[in-house]
């Protein structure tokens, strides 16, 4: 089994939900008492919100570099950055390495593709919503984005790093988003991406009839895939 490098923290509520899905998923192929072989670079989230508030994606470039690096050297195979938004900077990290960075991006444009659908509503933080390094790589497989309207986009925005980031999940929110969530698909969207880890851990499959893509669950998948491959194989 090669080892899983997680760099956690952004936030660590998602963090918990990674190594949950990583070692559940092990278990699941494995049996017995298999668990995934895994190493975490852990971020306080709160000086990564500033270099994001204040536009400073060089820096933060810098420090997820490092972590990467750091991951490696330690001895991991496979490294994800766990959360959608840090995927800004995916290609200087995967630059400065020689083991492989799995992307969260990839792997949910894997799983949309598989469904065969071609026109999804992204939600996320704004700088996912908005930038375009993660609807390039949708794009790039063919599928197109919806994002919400400007207000809404600050709800989701809002909402993710005043309450969920934080560990609060308020059944208004989840409301709101419920709302938002119709709006996309009036606005043609087959399904919907879960595009920020910790969306979650408030929207599930009970809250939607629209087929949810959950970038999380999406991500920690595929890098058992990739962990396990050899082992599989045998
Ligand atoms: N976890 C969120 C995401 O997936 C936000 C964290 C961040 O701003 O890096 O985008």
């Amino acid at each position: 089994m090669k080892t899983i490098g997680l760099i956690g923290g952004l936030s660590w509520e998602s963090t918990v939900d990674y190594y949950r899905l990583i070692n559940t998923l092990v278990k699941e192929e494995l049996g017995g008492l298999h668990s995934a072989k895994c190493q975490m670079y852990s971020f306080d989230f709160e000086e990564i919100v500033a270099l994001q508030k204040s536009g400073n994606w060089e820096k933060a470039t810098e420090l997820m570099v490092h972590a990467a690096k750091t991951l490696e050297n330690g001895g991991a195979d496979l490294v994800l950055i766990c959360t959608n938004t840090m995927h800004k900077m995916a290609p200087e990290v995967q630059e400065a390495l020689s083991v492989p960075l799995i992307h969260i991006a990839e792997a949910t444009a894997k799983s949309i593709t598989r469904k065969g659908l071609k026109k999804v509503g992204l939600l996320g933080t704004k700088f996912t919503m908005e930038h375009d390094f993660y609807k390039a790589i949708l794009e790039e497989h063919g599928i197109s984005t919806v994002i919400p309207e400007e207000a809404d986009r600050q709800i989701v925005h809002d909402v993710i790093f005043d309450e969920l980031c934080k560990g609060t999940f308020l059944p208004e929110s989840k409301e709101k988003y419920k709302v938002i969530i119709d709006k996309l698909t009036a606005m043609g969207a087959e399904g919907i991406i879960l595009g920020c880890t910790e969306i979650p851990l408030l929207i599930t499959e009970e809250d939607t009839d629209m087929p949810l893509f959950n970038t999380t669950y999406l991500h920690a998948k595929e890098a058992v895939k990739h962990a396990l491959e050899a082992v599989l194989i045998k």
